[in-house]
């Protein structure tokens, strides 16, 4: 095994394994690399570790435990390693080698240069699914009328799209020679860009508005939205894979296809596509149903979905990205599993979190189901303004390690976390941000709502 340098690797652990059929191998004592987080991180961390310990005791004795390994980013990092080192390359070495782990916060370093630690995480290890499961607490204050009928998982593509970086900026010479380059392609195409090029001005010059605007015409920013075939497949599959597994319904893609028609379009075409070729047996998709309506009609149609679905199998279904941010909230019934791109998944991961009043415990997971890398994650910030005062609801890092667990398979220790956190909500003994919004409630410290979720499992 890996020498560290500053990483202490426990003598009681064995590490988790990948097996040849794509399901990790877990020992009973796993090594499990964590990072505590900055800021807020540290208190909630301390709650979350005692959470998760309990549950493993209680749900298995002394046969299973976890053996922790404290691994360092953001700002411990940088005074251990020194003042630059944000993510040592042991740190992204560990997570590597015992490829499940958790992490807090971190604070994302400001200047030039440096990557944000999350992204440069998950660019590290390809974790190519952000997983964002959103479910309702009793008790849990929330904004909309039935925040019960909430049961989702988002499945987020993590590596492609307008994350993948590549831009440019409005007014320097390499905006303008992208403009031109696109504009010498295919001047029909590009010219659809109004501004930014000489041939651009040439054609709008008769406004006078514009001539008056002087050098500001070259102010045009570009962005690259890439969406790769291999990327979508991946992350369908795996969509399709987790709805078979848990038993849900449905997966719906959502996208933006009758804009972006080659990168959102072939997103659902080749969702489809997938689910038809690698799934035929257990799921239906609504490109089935288009086709037997072309041939046979609606009523057919409509009979052959209604056979497939008292089979057992999944609906593959669609729904534009509008569209389905309206019926989320007024029809959260008919989403199930969610499959879809970087943009729309950040934005309706956290629309969903906010239905549910979540925002403080929305969990998440980045994950790679080939290679079995995974980080779970809290999907709040560092919140620095309440560091070290033990006051922060330490739910979202709890219930990442929940998803952690029944991602080891260690379902029944996340059965007792999930339990915990349900009576300590309904005990109304919680941390400020839900005392705020609750009848009668008690607002206690962060580690006080960590022993209550323990003494309600
Ligand atoms: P933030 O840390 O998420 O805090 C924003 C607000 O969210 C807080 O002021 C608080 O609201 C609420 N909040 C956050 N954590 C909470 C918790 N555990 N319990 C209850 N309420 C909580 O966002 P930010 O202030 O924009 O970002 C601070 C730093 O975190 C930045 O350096 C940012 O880059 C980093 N960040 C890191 C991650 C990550 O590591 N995954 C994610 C996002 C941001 P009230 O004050 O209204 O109570």
């Amino acid at each position: 095994m890996a020498t560290y340098h500053h990483i202490q690797v426990p003598a009681q652990g064995h590490p988790i394994t990948m097996g040849s059929n794509h399901t990790l191998n877990v020992p009973d004592y796993p090594i499990i690399p964590f990072i505590e987080g900055d800021g807020t991180g540290r208190d909630i961390w301390k709650a979350c570790v005692r959470v998760l310990d309990a549950s493993v005791e209680k749900a298995y004795g002394n046969k299973r435990k976890i053996a922790w390994m404290e691994v360092f980013a953001g700002e411990k990092a940088t005074k251990i390693y020194g003042e630059h080192s944000w993510l040592p390359q042991e740190t992204v070495e560990a997570f590597r080698t015992f490829l499940v782990g958790i992490k807090g916060p971190l604070t994302t370093p400001i200047g030039g240069g440096i990557r944000s630690l999350n992204v440069a995480l998950r660019q590290d290890l390809d974790l190519y699914v952000c997983l964002r499961p959103v479910k309702y607490y009793a008790g849990t204050p929330s904004p909309v009328k039935r925040p019960e009928a909430v049961d989702m998982v988002i499945f987020r593509e993590n590596t492609e799209d307008i994350y993948a970086g590549i831009e440019w900026a409005a007014g320097t010479p390499d905006a303008h020679r992208i403009l031109e380059f696109l504009h010498a392609e295919n001047p029909n195409l590009f010219g659809k860009i109004r501004f930014g090029t000489e041939h651009a001005v040439a054609e709008w010059n008769h406004n006078a508005k514009l001539a008056a605007a002087g050098e500001s015409w070259l102010q045009v920013g570009v962005g690259i939205k890439p969406v790769s075939k291999l990327g979508s497949e991946r992350l369908i599959r795996s969509a399709i894979q987790y709805a078979l597994v848990n038993k849900r319904k449905s997966v719906t893609i959502v996208h933006k296809g009758n804009i972006m028609k080659f990168t959102e379009g072939a997103f659902r075409d080749w969702s489809y596509a997938l689910a038809e070729r690698e799934f035929p047996d257990q799921c239906y998709t609504w490109s089935q149903w288009e086709r037997t309506k072309k041939l046979a009609g609606e009523e057919i149609a409509n009979a052959e979905q209604k056979a497939a679905l008292a089979q057992g199998k999944i609906l593959i279904k669609d729904a534009i990205a509008d569209i389905a941010l309206q019926q989320v909230l007024t029809r959260p019934e008919e989403f199930d599993v969610i499959a879809t791109l970087n943009l729309n998944g950040d934005y309706l991961s956290d629309a969903l979190a906010a239905q549910v009043g979540g925002i403080g415990i929305a969990p998440g997971g980045n994950l790679n189901y080939v290679s079995g890398h995974a980080i779970f994650e809290a999907t709040h910030g560092t919140a620095p303004k309440y560091a070290d005062l033990d006051k922060v609801n330490p739910g979202s890092m709890i219930l990442s390690g929940e998803m952690m667990l029944r991602h080891l398979g260690w379902d029944k220790a996340a059965d007792f976390v999930n339990k915990g956190l349900a009576g300590a909500i309904t005990s109304r003994r919680v941390t400020y941000d839900f005392a705020r919004q609750m009848d009668n409630a008690t607002e206690i410290h962060c580690s006080e709502f960590g022993s209550n979720i323990i003494d309600h499992m």
